[in-house]
């Protein structure tokens, strides 16, 4: 039997079962979390067949910045998701890991997620570590002037469907997220280095784990000595190095886990 069979849950009442001794056997508990921690509250993830990107290619930083047309469709496409974003509401997964973070055994959460999910279902603002960013605001990239979507809706639709530029310093007004091609943001890397650095119990949770840097968090925190776990539906490269891999829906095996 190869190592990864041994580490593979094979139901989620083990899973819950092994998770559990896990907590009890760590101090410090760091999640990492991916779109599949949010698809059940009815954001779609990138990779997963019917998927973002199944559907549309993402729009890169350069083409952004070079272009009218390319700020007009990212805005467009922003306020078509707008249905799924601003109507969801923290999914059982959030909710499990806020519980954690109560006990004060979590010091936080890094996310590569956008949606300020975590945020909303209790974890303080300082303690979620936004690795690419947030699309519930926007922000301007020359003068970093920060803009709520309501605003730059009404200026869209008042000039037919055009982006808004900044009206202090005439820059790129963007959603606050980090796009392909884009810088990845210092202060939160950073901080996701340090925190993964002190724990001793790893959670990578709904991340297919192939967007880089971010992909690597939960190498170093193996290489640092945590344990660590990985929920995810679909297989990752990283399977075979973890201590405990679940590949159950994300939402049943983290429900025993919410304290309120
Ligand atoms: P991904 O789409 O690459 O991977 C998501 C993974 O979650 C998939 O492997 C899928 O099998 C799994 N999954 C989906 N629902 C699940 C469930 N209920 N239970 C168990 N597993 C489930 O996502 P990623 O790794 O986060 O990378 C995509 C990038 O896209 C991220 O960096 C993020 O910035 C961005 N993104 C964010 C959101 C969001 O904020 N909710 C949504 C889509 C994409
Ligand atoms: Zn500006």
């Amino acid at each position: 039997m190869t190592r990864s069979h041994d580490t593979v849950a094979p139901d989620v009442k083990t899973a819950v079962a092994r998770l559990r001794d896990l907590f009890d056997a760590s101090e410090v508990v760091v999640s990492f979390t991916g779109a599949g921690i949010s698809t059940e509250c009815g954001i779609p993830d990138f990779r997963s067949p019917g998927g973002i990107w199944t559907k549309m290619r993402p729009i890169d930083f350069s083409d952004f910045i070079a272009s009218q047309a390319a700020r007009d469709e990212s805005w467009r496409r922003r306020f078509a998701m707008e249905a799924e974003f601003g109507r969801a509401t923290p999914g059982r997964g959030h909710r499990a890991l806020a519980s954690l973070y109560r006990t004060g055994r979590s010091p936080g959460v890094v996310t590569q997620n956008i949606d300020n999910l975590h945020q909303a279902s209790g974890v303080a603002p300082d303690h979620v570590v936004e690795l690419h960013g947030n699309t519930t605001y926007a922000l301007c990239l020359d003068c970093a002037a920060r803009y709520e979507l309501p605003w730059v809706k009404q200026r869209f639709d008042a000039e037919g469907g055009r982006a808004p530029s900044c009206p202090s310093c005439g820059g790129h007004i963007k959603t606050a997220t980090v796009s392909f091609g884009q810088a990845m943001p210092e202060g939160p890397m950073r901080r996701a280095e340090e925190m993964t650095r002190a724990c001793d119990l790893f959670l990578a949770i709904g991340s297919s784990l192939v967007v880089w840097p971010a992909a690597g968090f939960p190498l170093m925190a193996k290489r640092n000595g945590a344990r660590l776990v990985i929920i995810n539906r679909e297989p990752t490269d990283f399977d075979d190095m973890a201590d405990l891999v679940v590949r159950e829906d994300i939402g049943a095996v983290l429900e025993p886990f919410i304290t309120a």
